[in-house]
Protein backbone atom coordinates (compact mmCIF):
# COMPACT_ATOMS: atom_id res chain seq x y z
CA UNK A 1 0.00 0.00 0.00
CA UNK A 2 0.96 3.48 -1.11
CA UNK A 3 1.40 6.78 1.54
CA UNK A 4 2.67 5.22 4.50
CA UNK A 5 -1.00 5.65 6.64
CA UNK A 6 -1.52 2.11 8.01
CA UNK A 7 -5.10 2.79 8.14
CA UNK A 8 -6.99 1.85 5.19
CA UNK A 9 -11.04 2.43 5.30
CA UNK A 10 -13.30 -0.71 4.09
CA UNK A 11 -13.93 1.23 0.70
CA UNK A 12 -12.71 0.99 -2.78
CA UNK A 13 -9.10 -0.92 -3.18
CA UNK A 14 -8.44 -0.35 -6.89
CA UNK A 15 -9.26 2.56 -9.03
CA UNK A 16 -11.55 0.17 -11.10
CA UNK A 17 -14.04 -0.19 -8.71
CA UNK A 18 -14.85 3.89 -8.04
CA UNK A 19 -16.84 3.55 -10.92
CA UNK A 20 -14.26 6.21 -12.52
CA UNK A 21 -14.87 6.78 -16.39
CA UNK A 22 -12.06 4.66 -18.52
CA UNK A 23 -10.44 8.49 -19.69
CA UNK A 24 -9.68 8.95 -15.87
CA UNK A 25 -8.61 5.78 -15.49
CA UNK A 26 -6.28 5.29 -18.40
CA UNK A 27 -4.09 8.69 -16.94
CA UNK A 28 -4.50 7.27 -13.59
CA UNK A 29 -3.12 3.84 -14.75
CA UNK A 30 -0.52 5.83 -17.28
CA UNK A 31 1.10 7.35 -14.21
CA UNK A 32 1.48 4.24 -12.81
CA UNK A 33 -0.93 4.64 -9.46
CA UNK A 34 -1.77 1.35 -8.65
CA UNK A 35 -4.10 1.39 -5.99
CA UNK A 36 -5.79 4.40 -4.23
CA UNK A 37 -4.03 5.99 -1.15
CA UNK A 38 -5.99 6.05 2.11
CA UNK A 39 -7.25 9.54 1.33
CA UNK A 40 -8.31 8.77 -2.50
CA UNK A 41 -10.04 5.61 -0.81
CA UNK A 42 -12.40 7.98 1.39
CA UNK A 43 -13.01 10.99 -0.40
CA UNK A 44 -13.15 9.93 -4.52
CA UNK A 45 -17.18 8.25 -3.40
CA UNK A 46 -17.87 11.04 -0.97
CA UNK A 47 -17.13 13.76 -3.60
CA UNK A 48 -18.65 11.46 -6.45
CA UNK A 49 -21.42 11.81 -4.41
CA UNK A 50 -21.75 15.24 -4.66
CA UNK A 51 -21.23 15.74 -0.49
CA UNK A 52 -18.90 18.80 0.89
CA UNK A 53 -16.23 17.51 2.64
CA UNK A 54 -13.62 18.39 5.52
CA UNK A 55 -10.33 17.21 4.69
CA UNK A 56 -7.74 16.82 7.18
CA UNK A 57 -4.64 16.07 5.27
CA UNK A 58 -1.42 17.01 4.18
CA UNK A 59 -0.33 17.49 0.80
CA UNK A 60 2.41 14.02 -0.11
CA UNK A 61 -0.22 12.09 1.19
CA UNK A 62 -2.48 11.49 -2.68
CA UNK A 63 -4.86 14.26 -1.26
CA UNK A 64 -4.56 16.16 -4.86
CA UNK A 65 -5.66 13.12 -6.86
CA UNK A 66 -8.17 12.24 -4.24
CA UNK A 67 -10.16 15.48 -4.60
CA UNK A 68 -9.71 16.58 -8.92
CA UNK A 69 -10.46 12.72 -9.70
CA UNK A 70 -13.93 12.39 -8.44
CA UNK A 71 -14.23 16.12 -9.25
CA UNK A 72 -13.42 15.17 -13.36
CA UNK A 73 -15.52 12.68 -12.93
CA UNK A 74 -18.69 14.66 -12.17
CA UNK A 75 -17.36 16.87 -15.12
CA UNK A 76 -17.05 14.56 -17.87
CA UNK A 77 -20.29 14.96 -19.34
CA UNK A 78 -19.96 18.49 -19.40
CA UNK A 79 -16.97 18.27 -21.65
CA UNK A 80 -17.19 18.75 -25.15
CA UNK A 81 -14.62 20.08 -28.64
CA UNK A 82 -16.32 22.96 -29.17
CA UNK A 83 -13.68 26.14 -29.81
CA UNK A 84 -15.92 28.64 -28.47
CA UNK A 85 -15.39 29.68 -24.93
CA UNK A 86 -18.73 29.86 -23.58
CA UNK A 87 -18.86 25.99 -24.25
CA UNK A 88 -16.09 25.97 -21.51
CA UNK A 89 -17.07 28.32 -18.44
CA UNK A 90 -15.49 27.72 -15.39
CA UNK A 91 -17.10 24.81 -13.12
CA UNK A 92 -15.02 23.83 -10.58
CA UNK A 93 -12.76 26.27 -8.89
CA UNK A 94 -9.45 25.21 -6.91
CA UNK A 95 -8.08 27.72 -4.39
CA UNK A 96 -4.46 26.99 -3.23
CA UNK A 97 -2.40 29.47 -0.93
CA UNK A 98 0.92 29.95 -3.29
CA UNK A 99 1.86 30.09 -6.51
CA UNK A 100 4.24 26.17 -6.22
CA UNK A 101 1.34 24.68 -4.74
CA UNK A 102 -1.51 26.08 -7.37
CA UNK A 103 0.95 24.93 -10.23
CA UNK A 104 1.79 21.25 -8.82
CA UNK A 105 -2.35 20.91 -8.47
CA UNK A 106 -2.50 22.15 -12.59
CA UNK A 107 0.36 20.10 -13.35
CA UNK A 108 -1.86 16.78 -11.86
CA UNK A 109 -4.89 17.89 -13.16
CA UNK A 110 -3.69 18.60 -16.32
CA UNK A 111 -2.59 14.59 -15.94
CA UNK A 112 -5.47 13.14 -14.86
CA UNK A 113 -7.74 15.24 -17.13
CA UNK A 114 -5.79 14.85 -20.11
CA UNK A 115 -8.31 12.28 -21.89
CA UNK A 116 -11.21 13.21 -20.58
CA UNK A 117 -11.81 16.50 -22.97
CA UNK A 118 -11.92 18.46 -20.03
CA UNK A 119 -9.54 21.84 -19.81
CA UNK A 120 -8.27 23.68 -16.68
CA UNK A 121 -5.58 25.99 -16.51
CA UNK A 122 -4.03 28.04 -13.30
CA UNK A 123 -3.24 31.59 -12.13
CA UNK A 124 -1.02 33.27 -9.95
CA UNK A 125 0.68 36.10 -9.08
CA UNK A 126 4.24 37.28 -9.34
CA UNK A 127 4.31 36.68 -13.02
CA UNK A 128 2.69 38.63 -16.45
CA UNK A 129 -0.78 38.72 -15.98
CA UNK A 130 -1.64 38.89 -20.17
CA UNK A 131 -0.86 35.39 -21.23
CA UNK A 132 -3.00 34.68 -18.17
CA UNK A 133 -5.79 36.47 -19.68
CA UNK A 134 -5.21 35.08 -22.81
CA UNK A 135 -5.97 31.48 -21.59
CA UNK A 136 -9.12 32.33 -19.47
CA UNK A 137 -10.03 33.55 -22.85
CA UNK A 138 -10.11 30.67 -23.90
CA UNK A 139 -11.93 28.81 -21.61
CA UNK A 140 -11.31 25.97 -19.16
CA UNK A 141 -13.88 23.47 -16.82
CA UNK A 142 -11.61 23.53 -14.10
CA UNK A 143 -9.48 26.61 -12.81
CA UNK A 144 -6.67 26.79 -9.99
CA UNK A 145 -5.99 29.75 -8.67
CA UNK A 146 -4.38 32.11 -5.31
CA UNK A 147 -6.93 34.20 -4.02
CA UNK A 148 -5.21 37.21 -4.89
CA UNK A 149 -4.90 36.53 -8.75
CA UNK A 150 -7.98 35.49 -9.19
CA UNK A 151 -9.29 39.03 -7.74
CA UNK A 152 -6.93 40.35 -10.32
CA UNK A 153 -9.11 38.75 -13.07
CA UNK A 154 -12.37 38.85 -11.33
CA UNK A 155 -11.76 42.68 -11.08
CA UNK A 156 -11.00 42.54 -14.20
CA UNK A 157 -13.74 40.30 -16.11
CA UNK A 158 -11.25 38.37 -17.01
CA UNK A 159 -13.05 35.33 -15.61
CA UNK A 160 -16.45 34.31 -14.89
CA UNK A 161 -17.49 32.26 -12.14
CA UNK A 162 -21.06 32.48 -12.75
CA UNK A 163 -21.35 28.58 -13.69
CA UNK A 164 -18.78 27.46 -10.50
CA UNK A 165 -20.53 24.61 -9.15
CA UNK A 166 -17.65 23.72 -7.19
CA UNK A 167 -15.21 25.12 -5.24
CA UNK A 168 -11.74 23.13 -3.31
CA UNK A 169 -9.83 25.00 -0.63
CA UNK A 170 -7.09 23.02 -0.53
CA UNK A 171 -4.43 23.85 2.31
CA UNK A 172 -6.88 26.04 4.19
CA UNK A 173 -5.00 26.56 7.21
CA UNK A 174 -2.14 27.66 5.77
CA UNK A 175 -4.28 30.38 3.73
CA UNK A 176 -5.81 32.02 7.01
CA UNK A 177 -1.76 32.05 8.32
CA UNK A 178 -1.35 34.06 5.36
CA UNK A 179 -3.80 36.17 5.64
CA UNK A 180 -5.89 35.51 2.82
CA UNK A 181 -9.56 35.18 4.86
CA UNK A 182 -11.11 38.46 3.71
CA UNK A 183 -9.99 37.56 -0.30
CA UNK A 184 -11.46 33.90 -0.22
CA UNK A 185 -14.25 35.31 1.58
CA UNK A 186 -14.61 37.82 -1.25
CA UNK A 187 -14.16 34.68 -3.65
CA UNK A 188 -17.05 32.54 -2.32
CA UNK A 189 -19.47 35.49 -2.13
CA UNK A 190 -18.85 35.68 -5.96
CA UNK A 191 -19.82 32.24 -6.58
CA UNK A 192 -23.37 30.89 -7.06
CA UNK A 193 -24.80 29.41 -3.98
CA UNK A 194 -25.56 26.37 -5.03
CA UNK A 195 -22.37 24.16 -5.20
CA UNK A 196 -20.20 21.38 -3.72
CA UNK A 197 -17.49 22.48 -1.43
CA UNK A 198 -13.80 21.01 -0.73
CA UNK A 199 -11.83 22.40 2.11
CA UNK A 200 -8.79 20.51 3.12
CA UNK A 201 -6.57 21.48 6.05
CA UNK A 202 -3.38 19.78 8.10
CA UNK A 203 -4.43 21.62 10.99
CA UNK A 204 -7.68 23.21 12.90
CA UNK A 205 -7.56 26.32 14.24
CA UNK A 206 -10.43 28.18 16.07
CA UNK A 207 -10.59 30.07 12.69
CA UNK A 208 -10.87 27.01 10.50
CA UNK A 209 -13.59 25.35 12.32
CA UNK A 210 -15.42 29.18 11.47
CA UNK A 211 -14.44 28.90 8.19
CA UNK A 212 -15.69 25.37 7.70
CA UNK A 213 -19.04 26.28 9.54
CA UNK A 214 -19.63 29.47 7.86
CA UNK A 215 -19.59 27.56 4.14
CA UNK A 216 -19.29 23.85 4.50
CA UNK A 217 -22.52 22.11 4.12
CA UNK A 218 -23.08 18.55 5.94
CA UNK A 219 -19.59 17.89 4.93
CA UNK A 220 -18.60 14.16 5.67
CA UNK A 221 -15.27 14.46 7.51
CA UNK A 222 -12.04 12.21 6.03
CA UNK A 223 -9.03 11.84 7.82
CA UNK A 224 -5.96 10.61 7.11
CA UNK A 225 -3.29 10.02 9.94
CA UNK A 226 -0.32 12.25 9.44
CA UNK A 227 1.73 10.31 7.40
CA UNK A 228 4.97 11.93 8.38
CA UNK A 229 4.29 11.14 11.74
CA UNK A 230 5.30 8.07 11.83
CA UNK A 231 6.63 7.43 7.93
CA UNK A 232 7.81 4.48 8.92
CA UNK A 233 8.99 4.42 5.17
CA UNK A 234 11.24 7.06 5.97
CA UNK A 235 14.88 5.89 7.03
CA UNK A 236 15.63 8.07 9.81
CA UNK A 237 19.54 9.13 10.49
CA UNK A 238 21.22 11.59 12.78
CA UNK A 239 25.14 11.94 12.11
CA UNK A 240 26.58 14.16 15.03
CA UNK A 241 29.45 16.08 13.61
CA UNK A 242 32.70 17.78 15.62
CA UNK A 243 31.62 21.28 14.33
CA UNK A 244 29.80 24.50 12.30
CA UNK A 245 32.62 23.49 10.16
CA UNK A 246 32.76 20.23 9.76
CA UNK A 247 29.11 20.28 8.42
CA UNK A 248 29.18 21.24 4.87
CA UNK A 249 32.10 19.15 4.85
CA UNK A 250 29.43 16.01 5.88
CA UNK A 251 26.79 17.22 3.63
CA UNK A 252 28.97 16.78 0.71
CA UNK A 253 30.16 13.54 1.90
CA UNK A 254 26.58 11.85 2.62
CA UNK A 255 25.44 13.62 -0.67
CA UNK A 256 28.71 11.37 -2.52
CA UNK A 257 28.65 8.51 -0.24
CA UNK A 258 25.11 7.65 -0.79
CA UNK A 259 24.95 8.21 -4.26
CA UNK A 260 22.01 10.54 -4.13
CA UNK A 261 20.88 12.46 -7.30
CA UNK A 262 18.47 14.35 -6.11
CA UNK A 263 18.50 16.17 -2.17
CA UNK A 264 16.42 19.05 -0.04
CA UNK A 265 19.25 20.22 2.13
CA UNK A 266 17.64 22.56 5.08
CA UNK A 267 19.23 25.08 6.71
CA UNK A 268 17.78 27.38 9.45
CA UNK A 269 18.64 30.99 7.50
CA UNK A 270 18.18 31.96 4.48
CA UNK A 271 22.03 33.44 4.22
CA UNK A 272 22.71 30.14 5.50
CA UNK A 273 21.20 28.49 2.46
CA UNK A 274 22.94 30.30 0.03
CA UNK A 275 26.05 30.25 1.68
CA UNK A 276 26.10 26.66 1.67
CA UNK A 277 24.88 26.09 -1.57
CA UNK A 278 27.90 28.15 -2.54
CA UNK A 279 29.94 26.33 -1.25
CA UNK A 280 29.32 23.08 -2.48
CA UNK A 281 29.46 24.46 -5.55
CA UNK A 282 32.72 25.10 -5.15
CA UNK A 283 33.10 21.35 -3.99
CA UNK A 284 31.72 20.59 -7.43
CA UNK A 285 28.42 19.29 -6.11
CA UNK A 286 25.55 20.75 -8.32
CA UNK A 287 23.87 22.83 -6.00
CA UNK A 288 21.37 25.93 -5.48
CA UNK A 289 19.37 27.50 -3.33
CA UNK A 290 16.26 28.50 -2.54
CA UNK A 291 14.64 30.78 0.01
CA UNK A 292 12.36 33.46 0.36
CA UNK A 293 15.30 36.45 -0.97
CA UNK A 294 14.92 34.88 -3.99
CA UNK A 295 12.65 36.23 -7.01
CA UNK A 296 9.65 34.03 -7.92
CA UNK A 297 11.36 33.85 -11.26
CA UNK A 298 14.26 32.43 -9.78
CA UNK A 299 13.01 29.89 -7.29
CA UNK A 300 10.39 28.71 -10.12
CA UNK A 301 13.64 28.30 -12.37
CA UNK A 302 15.79 26.53 -9.32
CA UNK A 303 13.17 24.43 -8.89
CA UNK A 304 12.21 23.19 -12.51
CA UNK A 305 15.96 22.49 -12.96
CA UNK A 306 15.84 20.64 -9.89
CA UNK A 307 13.31 18.74 -10.69
CA UNK A 308 14.70 17.90 -14.26
CA UNK A 309 17.66 16.59 -12.08
CA UNK A 310 19.80 19.27 -13.39
CA UNK A 311 20.63 20.53 -9.77
CA UNK A 312 21.24 17.34 -7.24
CA UNK A 313 21.19 19.35 -4.54
CA UNK A 314 18.64 22.08 -3.36
CA UNK A 315 19.22 24.27 -0.17
CA UNK A 316 16.45 25.17 1.07
CA UNK A 317 14.77 26.80 3.97
CA UNK A 318 11.46 25.67 5.88
CA UNK A 319 8.76 28.36 4.29
CA UNK A 320 10.24 27.76 0.76
CA UNK A 321 10.73 24.21 0.24
CA UNK A 322 6.69 23.75 2.37
CA UNK A 323 4.60 22.30 -0.05
CA UNK A 324 7.37 21.35 -2.89
CA UNK A 325 5.77 18.13 -4.29
CA UNK A 326 9.11 16.59 -5.68
CA UNK A 327 7.93 13.10 -7.30
CA UNK A 328 10.27 10.46 -5.54
CA UNK A 329 12.47 12.87 -3.57
CA UNK A 330 15.13 10.04 -2.27
CA UNK A 331 16.23 12.00 0.83
CA UNK A 332 16.56 15.01 3.02
CA UNK A 333 19.63 16.57 5.12
CA UNK A 334 18.97 18.54 7.90
CA UNK A 335 22.35 21.00 7.50
CA UNK A 336 20.61 22.49 11.01
CA UNK A 337 17.86 20.45 13.21
CA UNK A 338 15.18 23.33 12.75
CA UNK A 339 14.36 25.54 15.93
CA UNK A 340 10.41 24.09 15.81
CA UNK A 341 10.41 19.94 15.94
CA UNK A 342 6.73 20.68 13.62
CA UNK A 343 9.51 21.31 11.11
CA UNK A 344 11.30 18.14 11.07
CA UNK A 345 8.45 16.57 10.80
CA UNK A 346 7.48 18.80 7.71
CA UNK A 347 11.21 18.67 6.59
CA UNK A 348 11.04 14.54 6.37
CA UNK A 349 7.90 14.74 4.41
CA UNK A 350 9.36 15.83 1.45
CA UNK A 351 10.77 12.29 1.09
CA UNK A 352 8.96 8.76 0.90
CA UNK A 353 6.21 10.37 0.00
CA UNK A 354 3.06 8.38 -1.97
CA UNK A 355 4.47 5.04 -0.64
CA UNK A 356 8.05 6.07 -1.61
CA UNK A 357 10.94 4.99 0.67
CA UNK A 358 13.12 8.07 1.02
CA UNK A 359 15.76 8.72 3.58
CA UNK A 360 15.85 11.62 6.48
CA UNK A 361 19.67 12.41 7.45
CA UNK A 362 20.11 14.57 10.21
CA UNK A 363 23.53 16.61 11.45
CA UNK A 364 23.72 18.06 14.92
CA UNK A 365 26.59 19.44 16.77
CA UNK A 366 27.37 19.20 20.69
CA UNK A 367 24.97 21.94 21.00
CA UNK A 368 21.97 20.42 19.37
CA UNK A 369 20.67 17.86 22.26
CA UNK A 370 17.82 19.78 22.96
CA UNK A 371 16.23 20.26 19.77
CA UNK A 372 17.02 16.73 19.41
CA UNK A 373 15.00 15.61 22.21
CA UNK A 374 12.28 17.24 21.58
CA UNK A 375 12.17 16.55 17.76
CA UNK A 376 12.18 13.02 19.60
CA UNK A 377 9.33 13.57 21.85
CA UNK A 378 6.82 15.22 19.34
CA UNK A 379 7.32 11.88 16.88
CA UNK A 380 7.54 9.37 19.89
CA UNK A 381 11.03 7.49 18.80
CA UNK A 382 14.25 7.68 19.53
CA UNK A 383 16.90 8.67 16.43
CA UNK A 384 19.70 6.34 15.84
CA UNK A 385 23.00 8.49 16.07
CA UNK A 386 26.28 8.43 14.95
CA UNK A 387 29.25 9.97 14.66
CA UNK A 388 30.53 10.85 11.09
CA UNK A 389 34.36 12.09 11.30
CA UNK A 390 35.44 14.40 8.55
CA UNK A 391 38.67 14.96 9.01
CA UNK A 392 40.21 18.07 8.94
CA UNK A 393 38.21 20.84 7.35
CA UNK A 394 39.32 24.54 6.22
CA UNK A 395 37.45 26.87 8.80
CA UNK A 396 35.30 29.49 7.94
CA UNK A 397 35.58 33.14 8.39
CA UNK A 398 34.32 33.83 12.16
CA UNK A 399 32.55 36.42 10.70
CA UNK A 400 29.84 33.60 9.33
CA UNK A 401 30.19 31.23 12.02
CA UNK A 402 28.38 33.30 14.33
CA UNK A 403 25.73 34.08 11.91
CA UNK A 404 22.16 34.65 13.95
CA UNK A 405 18.93 33.02 13.16
CA UNK A 406 17.39 35.00 10.44
CA UNK A 407 14.26 35.72 11.59
CA UNK A 408 15.52 37.52 14.40
CA UNK A 409 16.98 39.89 12.45
CA UNK A 410 13.97 40.37 10.10
CA UNK A 411 11.58 40.76 12.47
CA UNK A 412 12.58 44.00 13.86
CA UNK A 413 11.26 45.42 10.18
CA UNK A 414 8.62 42.83 9.55
CA UNK A 415 5.07 43.94 9.55
CA UNK A 416 2.83 42.47 11.79
CA UNK A 417 1.08 39.66 9.85
CA UNK A 418 4.60 38.57 8.33
CA UNK A 419 6.42 36.17 10.31
CA UNK A 420 10.42 35.18 10.35
CA UNK A 421 11.71 32.01 7.76
CA UNK A 422 13.26 30.43 10.70
CA UNK A 423 14.59 31.11 13.86
CA UNK A 424 12.73 31.27 17.15
CA UNK A 425 9.84 28.72 17.22
CA UNK A 426 6.57 29.17 15.80
CA UNK A 427 3.70 27.77 17.66
CA UNK A 428 3.13 24.78 16.16
CA UNK A 429 -0.84 24.37 15.29
CA UNK A 430 0.47 27.35 13.34
CA UNK A 431 2.91 25.59 11.82
CA UNK A 432 3.31 27.47 8.60
CA UNK A 433 5.46 30.66 8.85
CA UNK A 434 5.53 32.91 5.93
CA UNK A 435 7.62 35.15 4.08
CA UNK A 436 7.46 38.14 1.69
CA UNK A 437 7.49 35.93 -1.13
CA UNK A 438 4.05 33.84 0.04
CA UNK A 439 2.23 36.50 1.80
CA UNK A 440 2.14 39.69 0.29
CA UNK A 441 -1.42 41.24 1.01
CA UNK A 442 -3.69 40.93 -1.72
CA UNK A 443 -3.27 44.52 -3.44
CA UNK A 444 -5.08 44.79 -6.91
CA UNK A 445 -2.84 45.22 -10.33
CA UNK A 446 -2.16 46.66 -13.71
CA UNK A 447 -2.97 44.57 -16.37
CA UNK A 448 0.32 45.73 -17.18
CA UNK A 449 2.21 44.71 -13.70
CA UNK A 450 4.22 41.97 -13.12
CA UNK A 451 2.93 41.20 -9.53
CA UNK A 452 1.86 39.44 -6.71
CA UNK A 453 -1.49 37.56 -6.45
CA UNK A 454 -3.10 34.31 -6.85
CA UNK A 455 -6.50 32.68 -7.20
CA UNK A 456 -8.18 29.71 -8.71
CA UNK A 457 -11.12 28.21 -9.93
CA UNK A 458 -12.16 24.73 -10.32
CA UNK A 459 -14.74 22.67 -10.93
CA UNK A 460 -18.86 21.72 -10.89
CA UNK A 461 -20.24 18.99 -9.32
CA UNK A 462 -23.54 17.76 -10.82
CA UNK A 463 -24.57 14.25 -11.79
CA UNK A 464 -24.87 10.95 -10.86
CA UNK A 465 -23.26 9.55 -7.68
CA UNK A 466 -21.80 6.32 -8.23
CA UNK A 467 -19.81 4.25 -5.85
CA UNK A 468 -20.57 3.16 -2.36
CA UNK A 469 -21.96 5.81 -0.22
CA UNK A 470 -19.16 7.06 2.46
CA UNK A 471 -19.56 5.81 5.89
CA UNK A 472 -20.00 9.71 6.79
CA UNK A 473 -17.81 10.58 10.16
CA UNK A 474 -19.69 13.71 11.09
CA UNK A 475 -17.55 16.64 11.13
CA UNK A 476 -18.45 17.60 14.67
CA UNK A 477 -15.88 14.88 15.66
CA UNK A 478 -13.24 16.76 14.31
CA UNK A 479 -14.40 20.41 14.72
CA UNK A 480 -16.52 19.51 18.23
CA UNK A 481 -19.85 21.00 17.38
CA UNK A 482 -22.74 19.80 15.94
CA UNK A 483 -23.39 18.09 12.04
CA UNK A 484 -24.20 21.38 10.09
CA UNK A 485 -27.30 20.74 8.28
P1 LIG B 1 -0.34 14.89 -3.28
O1 LIG B 1 -0.53 14.59 -1.83
O2 LIG B 1 -1.63 15.00 -4.00
O3 LIG B 1 0.53 16.10 -3.47
O4 LIG B 1 0.42 13.67 -3.96
C1 LIG B 1 1.73 13.32 -3.63
C2 LIG B 1 2.39 12.50 -4.71
O5 LIG B 1 1.84 11.18 -4.76
C3 LIG B 1 2.24 13.04 -6.13
O6 LIG B 1 3.50 13.00 -6.74
C4 LIG B 1 1.28 12.12 -6.82
O7 LIG B 1 1.56 12.01 -8.19
C5 LIG B 1 1.54 10.81 -6.10
N1 LIG B 1 0.35 9.95 -6.00
C6 LIG B 1 -0.92 10.33 -5.76
N2 LIG B 1 -1.74 9.28 -5.70
C7 LIG B 1 -0.99 8.18 -5.93
C8 LIG B 1 -1.28 6.78 -6.00
N3 LIG B 1 -2.50 6.31 -5.80
N4 LIG B 1 -0.26 5.95 -6.24
C9 LIG B 1 0.98 6.43 -6.43
N5 LIG B 1 1.33 7.73 -6.37
C10 LIG B 1 0.35 8.60 -6.12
Amino acid sequence: MRGGTPERPHLSTTFDSFGLAEPILRAVTELGYREPTPIQAQAIPVVMQGRDVMGAAQTGTGKTAGFALPILQRLMPLANTSASPARHPVRALILAPTRELADQIYENVREYAKYTGLKSAVVFGGVDIKPQIATLRQGCEVLIATPGRLLDHMGQKTVTLAQAELLVLDEADRMLDMGFLPDIQRIIHALPARRQNLMFSATFSTEIRKLAESFLNDPVLIEVARRNATAENVEQLVFRVADLDAKRAAVARLVRERQLQQVIVFTNTKIGAGRLARLLERDGLNAAAIHGDKSQQERLATLEAFKKGEIVVLVATDVAARGLDIAELPAVINYDLPYSAEDYVHRIGRTGRAGASGVALSLMTGGDERLLAEIEKLIKRKLPVESLDVGPVEARPRRERREAPEGRRERAGASARRRPETGSRVPAAVGYSTDPFFSQPYEPQAVAATAEADAAPEAPARTSVTGPRKPARPLAALLGGGRKS
